[in-house]
């Protein structure tokens, strides 16, 4: 099934779902940076996360940053989702892979490391972005992310992330959040009714490997609790927008000096996007325009 994001609430607007899959975008992400098994499931499940945590945002320009630090050995993650349906990302040590953890699955946990924090900062597009710090539970990501949920955002929530990965690639990733908001917060039995049924599905890709679609599975968790699903169906794809043009913009900064040094020792220079692994080259040439631009806006 194609990447996408589907929004549905139940009772009586007492409870937010969204179900996302990411499928495409994480196997694209796992080509684009080789990364490994593990590491494709740790940036997968922030993937997937960031465009869960954006999907409740309103301005169309807003954007959810999620940054996990742990102490393993892949080091960070870094990613960046849009209410646009955009997502990109990346891993420090893109090549870290680790036996598989004691239930016989991929050991995020292990790669990130179980100490550290989890960083969220919700850009609205004006004004200063809303940042917000949670240490981390166990770095396995879905439940970093729903301990910050509830401490930060005081929402009752249940996320759960997944990622496939095999020889043939990702087959399967995506996830889903359901959140009782304030109005219902207080109905404990809906809560409890909600947190076991989410623990009773034990993971997300096997609900999409079973062929299930995320109406049906919101139709499963939710169809006696007056379940009502938004017709819009959103497309979400891996997306940056770095160009030649900003990676010029980001050199000139530098100044006269330093593109001078690198125009002698280098005949030119070589920039790599963090996010996308796209590689830009500047000639001589390039630099030497950047100098001439320098020089203009200094007369
Ligand atoms: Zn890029």
């Amino acid at each position: 099934m194609a990447d996408q994001l589907v929004r549905a609430t139940a009772a009586e607007g007492g409870i937010r779902a969204v179900g996302v899959i990411t499928t495409r975008l994480t196997e694209e992400a796992r080509q684009r940076h080789n990364l490994s098994y593990v590491a494709t499931a740790a940036l997968g499940r922030t993937m997937s996360s960031g465009l869960l945590l954006v999907s409740s945002m309103k301005r169309a320009e807003s954007r959810v940053n999620i940054r996990v630090k742990g102490n393993g050995p892949m080091g960070g993650i870094l990613v960046d989702a849009g209410l646009d349906g955009t997502v990109r990302g990346y891993v420090d040590n893109p090549s870290v892979e680790l036996p598989p953890n004691p239930q016989g699955k991929l050991d995020v946990g292990g790669a990130v490391g179980h100490e550290g924090y989890l960083y969220v900062i919700r850009d609205v597009g004006y004004g200063y972005p809303y940042s917000s710090t949670v240490e981390l539970v166990s770095g396995e990501i879905g439940e970093d992310v729903a301990h910050y949920l509830a401490t930060s955002e005081q929402t009752p929530s249940a996320l759960m992330v997944g990622v496939f990965v095999s020889e043939a690639g990702v087959t399967a990733s995506g996830g889903l959040l359901l959140q009782v908001l304030p109005k219902a917060a207080r109905d404990l039995a809906l809560v409890e009714t909600l947190e076991s049924r989410v623990a009773a599905l034990k993971g997300f890709t096997p609900l999409l490997q079973a062929g299930k679609t995320l109406p049906q599975i919101f139709e499963d968790l939710m169809g006696d609790l007056g379940l009502d699903i938004m017709p819009e169906t959103q497309m979400v794809r891996f997306h940056c927008g770095c160009s030649f043009d900003r990676v010029m913009g980001a050199l000139k900064i530098l100044g006269e000096d330093e593109l001078r040094d690198m125009i002698e020792k280098d005949k030119g220079a070589e920039a790599t996007c963090h996010f996308c692994n796209s590689v830009y080259q500047a000639s001589a040439d390039d630099l030497e325009a950047l100098i001439t631009e320098l020089h203009q806006e200094k007369a």
